[in-house]
């Protein structure tokens, strides 16, 4: 089971990641993720990783393909897996085929730009573990702190108004272009991203019935 989430920073790609592998047991790769952790441990990829994530930019696309290749050949990716935010251009999309990887359903939840503005301001991240919350729509248990591991809770550096406005329009130039992409291959289907988190599950859940029978 090999599946990517497509869709605009905020439409829950990564919430919906965390819950299809936890229920399938392989694993979500979110290449956002392993760049805070690089940029937070202060890596030489984490700096220059930086001023890109800083501004809502793309990080180099030959950065983060390397980044994939080394995480794609790691032996819990044999199952299959889940890409959370790769590919995001069409030149990362041509490189796993150029690796191989045989994807089988690109799901797109789809969320339109003024609904993605008022959920980034809810969205809280946490700064060891990389969970996710919402103070609203996925609230954590104990209010500021995160429920795997305690830490506190944070708004995300590129998650204020200003940069969210600058990473939509990133969306939409260069990534939206791969539902086209992954269209012509037969392999992209679309959700409606819903106000509530179990009703986008439901949706999602029901197009990896469709396509894996499961
Ligand atoms: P995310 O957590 O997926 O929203 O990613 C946060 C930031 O990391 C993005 O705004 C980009 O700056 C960078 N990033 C993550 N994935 C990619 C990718 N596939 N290509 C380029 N930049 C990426």
């Amino acid at each position: 089971m090999r599946i990517i989430f497509l869709g605009a920073p905020g439409a829950g790609k990564g919430t919906q990641s965390e819950l299809i592998s936890a229920q399938y047991g392989i694993p979500a790769i979110s290449t956002g993720a392993i760049i805070r952790e690089a940029i937070a441990t202060g890596t030489d990829m984490g700096l220059e990783a930086k001023a890109y994530t800083e501004k809502g930019m793309l990080v180099p696309d030959e950065v983060v393909i390397g980044i994939i290749k080394e995480r794609l050949v790691k032996d819990d990716c044999k199952k299959g897996f889940i890409l959370d935010g790769f590919p995001r251009t069409v030149a990362q999309a041509e490189a796993l085929d150029e690796m191989g990887v045989d994807i089988d359903l690109v799901i797109s939840i789809e969320v339109k730009d003024e609904d993605i503005v008022k959920r980034m301001s809810g969205r809280r991240v946490c700064g060891s573990c990389g969970s996710s919350y919402h103070i609203v729509y996925k609230p954590s248990r104990s209010g500021e702190q995160c429920d795997k591991c305690g830490s506190d809770l944070s708004i995300r550096a590129d998650d204020k108004p200003e940069v969210v406005l600058d990473r939509l329009r990133v969306y939409h130039e260069m990534t939206e272009p791969l539902k086209d992409y992954y269209k012509s291959k037969g392999k992209c289907v679309e959700v409606e991203g819903q106000e509530i988190l179990d009703d986008t599950s439901a949706l999602v859940r029901e197009q990896i019935a469709l396509a894996f029978g499961k």
